[in-house]
């Protein structure tokens, strides 16, 4: 890894945070969603670190399956209406808490995923003053 950015993200519907601090990939919180997938629906925790893909889920989604996510709180869809660059399936989309919106493609094994910014030079300072870099 890079850098060693860990992404803080809430739901964009309902602004609850979907960090689980008890469930932990790298030592660092990680991000809990629902999923939906063909054999059964559960819950998914993601690393947040931004670039490692690392992942937990039990609900048996098979490589290349696209998933469907859903706030854990609200539980509408974090689908967004943008397709991956790489392979068309969905783009799954969250709000990090400093500001801008973390994108990250919904089929298991695609490991597109990508950060926007309304601000960039605001988004920057924020990362550097609440993270700093341990890189
Ligand atoms: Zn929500
Ligand atoms: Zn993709």
């Amino acid at each position: 890894m890079k850098h060693h950015v860990s992404l803080l993200v809430k739901c964009p519907h309902c602004g609850k945070s979907l960090m689980d601090e008890e469930h932990k990939i790298h030592d660092k919180a990680t991000i809990k969603l629902n999923i939906e997938c063909e054999a059964s629906r559960g819950v998914i925790y993601l690393c947040s670190l931004y670039g490692c893909y690392d992942k937990e889920c039990a609900v048996g989604i098979k490589d290349q399956e696209i998933g469907k996510f859903y706030c854990p709180h609200c539980n509408q869809s974090l689908t967004r209406d943008i397709n991956c660059k790489l392979c068309d399936a969905p783009m799954v989309g969250m709000n990090i808490k400093v500001g801008g919106k973390v994108n990250i493609c919904s089929r298991c094994g695609c490991e597109n995923h990508y950060v926007v910014f309304e601000d960039l030079t605001e988004a920057i300072n924020k990362f550097y003053h609440e993270y700093g870099f341990s890189g």
